[in-house]
């Protein structure tokens, strides 16, 4: 290593023992006369210092402390896709207000592409205090770099203690890119955030080993506490045309930006309703008790023009993707209707599903804990029960 590095090994209380050596795990460590000689390979993860007796070998500290009273507000990044913002970008910007009422600090957002004035509009109209423009033919499409160049920019200049990015596709590669960039935290796929009112930190709260444990995070000595939040967890901000938001025009200098893709067209994803913007969706559980039965939610799923949802033990089981899995390890979901056929209701399911608003259960157990979230219970087989709603339905549509 080179000799600023700021990992060292002390020759007087070193032994030459080359417990350092297996404790690496990137093979970076060799002995050389009996002393340990530290490659590039080295990724400063401590592994070494840990395992030497001698407290021989050291890790300087090299980030520099951060002035945390220099940051304010909560910055939102607003989602486009061809120039639609995505509904995720409403849902931060009414928790953002929430967090921002909070702290007493403006709500800023931001966004980025071609021809998104309108969309900047809406965001204010929906709360955000300050909205930030990137508008440029060039930036049409999403590309890793330039975006994440343009936030990184704007986060030093305007420095908000707290920034909040949608978990989608996107979101989920343009947030380590920045957090990384900025030499900051992020907690991915938030369920929960609050303020702490003793210490003002941003208390980050998501599923984690598989969804046994919730665990809360803070960020208390980098700044902006950054996390992408999950997508129809929290409740969108509403449109209020009395609010006047201030928007900022922001230039893009497109040459100066890093660019290393070419976006040749675009395809959207199979004709398929996904159950994540799906109004409706009938979800199948292991009380179909076959992989077959899933042809009877499809039918029902279709007639009603709606998605294919599922419990995790039917995915667990091979019958359906994983895709379509509901639930605190699958995805959250909040459809004007749920129908739930042959699902008991366990908490994990509910996780990802209770907040729909109007749920419908077919259960042959009276005592399953589904109904007790359920608008409508149904309380039966469900190859009775679906077979005859199909019918009833068809009719109906039949007499106009
Ligand atoms: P069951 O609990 O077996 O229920 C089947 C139901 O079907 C019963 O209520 C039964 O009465 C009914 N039934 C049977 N036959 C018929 C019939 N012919 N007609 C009508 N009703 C019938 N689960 C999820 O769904 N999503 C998740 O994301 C998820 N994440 C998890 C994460 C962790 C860490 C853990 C530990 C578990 C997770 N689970 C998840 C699993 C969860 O605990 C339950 O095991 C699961 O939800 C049960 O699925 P189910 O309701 O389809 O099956």
């Amino acid at each position: 290593m080179s000799e600023e590095s700021p990992i060292s090994v002390s020759r007087e209380k070193c032994v030459g023992c080359g417990l350092c050596v297996s404790a690496c795990p990137f093979g970076a460590i060799t002995l050389v006369d009996g002393f340990p000689v530290i490659s590039d390979e080295c990724r400063l993860c401590g592994a070494c210092v840990e395992a030497c007796p001698e407290g021989a070998i050291t890790i300087r500290e090299t980030r520099k402390e951060v002035d945390l009273s220099a940051y304010r507000g909560v910055l939102i990044y607003a989602e486009q896709r061809r120039g639609e913002i995505h509904p995720v970008a409403y849902e931060l910007l009414g928790k953002g207000r929430e967090l921002a009422d909070q702290l007493g600090e403006p709500l800023y957002a931001v966004i980025i592409g071609s021809g998104v004035r309108r969309g900047a509009e809406e965001l204010a109209i929906r709360g955000a205090d300050k909205v930030f423009v990137y508008d440029h033919p060039a930036l049409a499409d999403f590309r890793d770099d330039p975006y994440s160049a343009l936030l990184v920019e704007l986060v030093q200049e305007e420095k908000p203690s707290i920034f909040l990015i949608g978990a989608t596709a996107i979101g989920r590669s343009l947030g380590p890119k920045v957090a990384a960039r900025l030499g900051t935290g992020l907690t991915a796929d938030c369920t929960g955030l609050e303020i702490d009112p003793e210490t003002r930190l941003l208390v980050q709260t998501r599923p984690a080993f598989g969804g046994n444990i919730m665990a809360t995070i803070i960020c208390p000595d980098r700044r902006p506490q950054m996390a992408t939040v999950r997508y129809k967890v929290m409740p969108e901000a509403e449109p209020d045309p009395t609010r006047r938001g201030e928007i900022v025009e922001k230039p893009v200098d497109v040459a100066r930006l890093p660019d290393r893709v070419k976006v040749l067209g675009f395809q959207p994803a199979a004709d398929e309703v996904s159950i994540v913007d799906a109004d409706i969706i009938v979800s199948g559980g292991k009380g179909l008790g076959d992989p077959k039965g899933f042809e009877l939610i499809e039918e029902l799923a279709h007639i009603l023009g709606g998605a294919v949802g599922a419990s995790r033990p039917t995915v667990d089981e091979g019958w359906i993707e994983y895709r379509h899995q509901v639930g605190l390890s699958g995805r959250t979901v909040r459809p004007k209707l749920y129908l739930a056929c042959g699902i008991s209701g366990a908490v994990q399911h509910l996780a990802g599903m209770k907040t729909s608003d109007v749920i419908i259960s077919i259960n042959k157990d009276p005592e399953a804990p589904i109904l007790r979230v359920s608008s409508l219970g149904a309380v039966g087989d469900l190859y009775e029960v679906i077979p005859r709603l199909i019918e009833k339905i068809k009719e109906y549509r039949k007499r106009g």
